[in-house]
């Protein structure tokens, strides 16, 4: 059975890690750090979600501190590279407590959506993991993402309109200006 720590933006997308990430082949822990959510009340919507599902699922899982000012600095003056430096705060973050509390894996359920960059994420994964001595564990649920809100859905857990901070926000409601959004 492989200890992995599961690196997790939000509740839908926790649904696919939960079917894959299963006894009796994983002991799955799962992590919440979502500095890069604005403003507060979307992030807070979004933690009541992920922890109502564990809780339904009896899934261990741990919350981190809410600290946007980590995102705002990660991406000061780089905002036209912000989805990377947003990967690597986050996926530095989990792989510290991996390390720390002496889990052999970790991966992430960045890898369930279609909206977010896979190959990048696969790529600072396994930088990070490497350098820790961990293992990445790269997947694709971009298949089952729209069954996975679906299913949110029907068991009333919320479902968010944007990725996660302000400019993904202003993306996905300033049409005019952006035209497609990047829901998630
Ligand atoms: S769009 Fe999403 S992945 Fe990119 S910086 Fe914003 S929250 Fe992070």
């Amino acid at each position: 059975m492989s200890r992995i720590i599961v690196d997790t933006c939000c509740g839908p997308c926790a649904l696919t890690a939960l079917r894959i990430f299963a006894p009796p082949q994983h002991e799955a822990h799962y992590l919440f750090y979502n500095p890069n959510v604005h403003p507060f009340r979307e992030y807070r919507r979004r933690l009541e979600s992920f922890e109502e599902l564990m809780g339904l699922e009896r899934q261990p899982y741990t919350v981190l501190p809410y600290e946007p000012e980590e995102w705002i600095r990660a991406v000061a003056f780089r905002e036209e590279s912000r989805c990377e430096l947003c990967y690597r705060l986050r996926l530095r973050k989990a792989a510290d407590v991996a390390l720390d509390e002496g889990y052999e894996a970790l991966t992430t359920t960045l890898f369930a959506s279609p909206y977010q960059d896979h190959e990048l994420v696969a790529l600072l994964g396994n930088s990070i993991c490497r350098s820790r001595g961990l293992e990445f564990v790269i997947w694709d649920g971009r298949d089952g993402y729209y069954d996975a809100i679906a299913s949110a859905r029907e068991r009333g857990l919320y479902t968010q309109p944007y990725c996660g901070c302000l400019l993904s926000e202003r993306e996905r409601y300033d049409r005019a200006r952006h035209g497609a959004a990047k829901d998630e």
